[in-house]
């Protein structure tokens, strides 16, 4: 059973940017509206269609593990405008069922397969921010952030791009207890990806190599990201706790390191005083 994720957004909020950071044959993108996207890395295995039954097939032939459609309000968008001129009800509960059979065909994937969904912000007449839709079907009967576990919206906050985790009390944000360890964390879906991975188990836990305890979530960081920077830094993936310890034993060994050199020079600078006497 795949995993669904659903990212809401406003136009221009980071939603397409935050794929910036996965590599070009490590997604399959579903570009719907074929548009260009906002950074230079150009995915080997995309789809440009609006179609369902094309997307189906691509998700079922698909051999990554992440799979990124962008943006699925228009899917239902361009069904309600290919049917525009179609009277009645039925176009609406078409939308609907369409968009809610393609949630649902997630389940169908394999386990370690997650599914995200880019999708536009709608505010409703109480002010709540919720997934927007096409007819009462999918807003009313249906609750489209139900069918979803991690609900993520982009905020622009002092020129920042972030996702936000938890629910701000007027939105529908979500996140599983402790998949995050912060409201606001980077708008980098690769880290959200990896987060997720290590939470349901699809990836193994990320081993401290100093305290051998496994590397967690530390404030806007995922333990992804912390496994990741510590390993550069170091050569071994280390927990937020270990990689302060390393940092506060380098700048006292870089002290130690001053005095020793100093004193050094003053020996040497003493000792080439001599010869040259
Ligand atoms: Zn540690």
């Amino acid at each position: 059973m795949g995993l669904p994720v659903l990212i809401l957004g406003y136009s221009g909020s980071g939603k397409s940017a935050s794929m910036r950071n996965f590599g070009e044959d490590e997604i399959t993108l579903i570009n719907v509206n074929g548009k260009q996207l906002p950074f230079r890395t150009q995915f080997r295995t995309v789809l440009c269609s609006d179609q369902y039954p094309e997307i189906d097939r691509c998700m079922k032939q698909q051999t990554h593990k992440v799979i990124v459609i962008d943006d699925t309000q228009y899917l239902m968008a361009n069904e309600f405008m290919r049917r525009a001129k179609e009277t009645g009800f039925q176009k609406f509960t078409d939308i609907g069922k369409n968009f809610w059979e393609l949630v649902r065909s997630v389940q169908d994937l394999p386990p370690d397969v997650i599914v995200y969904f880019l999708n536009h912000i709608d505010t409703d007449e109480d002010g709540r921010q919720k997934i927007k839709t096409i007819g009462k079907l999918l807003d009313e009967k249906i609750t489209v952030e139900g069918m979803f576990t991690t609900v993520l919206k982009t905020v622009v906050v002092d020129g920042r791009y972030l996702f936000a985790t938890q629910t701000d009390g007027r939105d529908s944000c979500k996140s599983p207890i402790g998949l995050f360890q912060s409201m606001y964390i980077d708008n980098d879906l690769k880290a959200v990806d990896g987060a997720l991975r290590v939470y349901y188990g699809m990836e193994p836990e990320i081993i401290c190599g100093d305290c051998g305890r496994p590397v967690q979530a530390f404030r806007d960081k995922t333990a992804s990201q912390i496994a990741e920077g510590t390993s550069r830094t170091y050569g071994i993936p280390l927990c937020w706790g270990c990689a302060c310890k390393r940092v506060k034993q380098r700048k006292e060994g870089a002290n130690a390191g001053t005095q020793a050199v100093s004193d050094g020079a003053g020996t040497a600078g003493q000792q080439v005083m001599a010869h040259g006497a």
